[in-house]
């Protein structure tokens, strides 16, 4: 089968529609459907200064890529790069590596914070005394520090790789566990409620799959190895994942359901929880948003690390 397009010898078949397309076809395909969520989602406004949370991996590394791109002849837009070494040895350490480097021929500043300096410990030896699922303490203390910093850095938003496949595992998931009122978080722009404490985050990668950012990252020259953390394994949304590609190999489309049925409720869910969100308050230990006295992060950071 040639490419839809142009007749070119196709590298490609998209999940969704099964249209095969080439090389320059795919990545034009790409390009034009990251600039569109931009535009339709009102990502990004005036005198943007766009914090992209990397990490290495390829989500990241082509969305660093694409917001630079798209921002190119945009005096008013700056763009920096945040990354957090959780400190797992033989993983994150090799993917900052590339990271520094990508950056560097990017003329991206880089700024990196480490668990071991900020909570004195890294994920590494937290886990050996913690003995849950390692996610389940790496998010939490990820997601603070993200906001954090990019609040330190004056970000007026926090760019996120998350892809198709993510948000459709975390549906999924807000799903068996009974947890609908997390996914009115969900979606493009992230959040209910404007808080200063928070730092919007946005996801242009939103309507892309693992496989089509595999395949633009690859295609690009940007890497030909996709490393996983080891931990991962061992969380709940591996099994997630796991379950709807199986699912996506027997029934095309299924994942790709999931996203525009969602889409299309999550108007009403945000109407529905707008005035039903948890009072924010300050964390009583670090001055962090929180839905409780301390926050989430500081509750690891007594009960684990400094247990
Ligand atoms: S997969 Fe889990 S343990 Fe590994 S970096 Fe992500 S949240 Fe942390
Ligand atoms: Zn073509
Ligand atoms: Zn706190």
């Amino acid at each position: 089968m040639a490419c839809k397009n142009c007749l070119e010898k196709p590298v490609i078949k998209l999940q969704n529609n099964n249209v095969s397309l080439c090389k320059k076809c795919f990545i034009e395909y790409f390009e034009k459907k990251v600039k569109k969520t931009i535009t339709d989602y009102k990502l990004i406004r005036k005198n943007e200064n766009i914090v992209v949370a990397c990490s290495g991996g390829k989500d990241s590394t082509v969305l660093l890529y694409l917001i630079k791109k798209i921002t190119s002849n945009r005096r008013d837009i700056k763009i920096t790069a945040l990354a957090i070494d959780e400190g797992i040895h033989g993983y994150r350490n090799k993917s900052l590596e590339f990271l520094k480097d990508f950056c560097n021929k990017q003329e991206v500043e880089l700024n990196i914070y480490s668990y071991k300096e900020e909570f004195t410990k890294s994920l590494d030896e937290i886990l050996k005394t913690y003995k849950g699922i390692p996610c389940s303490i790496c998010g939490v203390l990820r997601r603070y520090l993200l906001n954090k910093k990019s609040k330190e850095l004056k970000a007026t938003k926090l760019a996120t790789g998350h892809n198709l496949d993510d948000e459709a595992q975390t549906i999924t998931m807000n799903y068996f566990k009974n947890n609908v009122k997390m996914s009115a978080r969900l979606g493009p722009i992230a959040g209910i409620i404007r808080d200063k404490g928070f730092i919007p985050r946005i996801k242009p990668l939103y309507f892309l799959t693992e496989k089509e950012v595999a395949s633009y990252a690859f295609l690009k020259g940007f890497m030909d190895k996709f490393n996983e953390c080891p931990n991962s394994p061992l969380s709940y949304r591996a099994q997630i994942r796991d379950t709807l590609n199986e699912l996506e190999n027997k029934y095309p489309g299924t994942k790709n359901g999931i996203i525009s049925s969602f889409i299309e409720i999550l108007p009403l869910l945000k109407e529905k929880y707008k005035n039903d969100h948890e009072v924010i308050k300050s964390c009583k230990i670090c001055d962090e948003p929180s839905s409780q006295d301390i926050c989430k992060s500081c509750y690891y950071i007594e009960t684990v690390i400094k247990a």
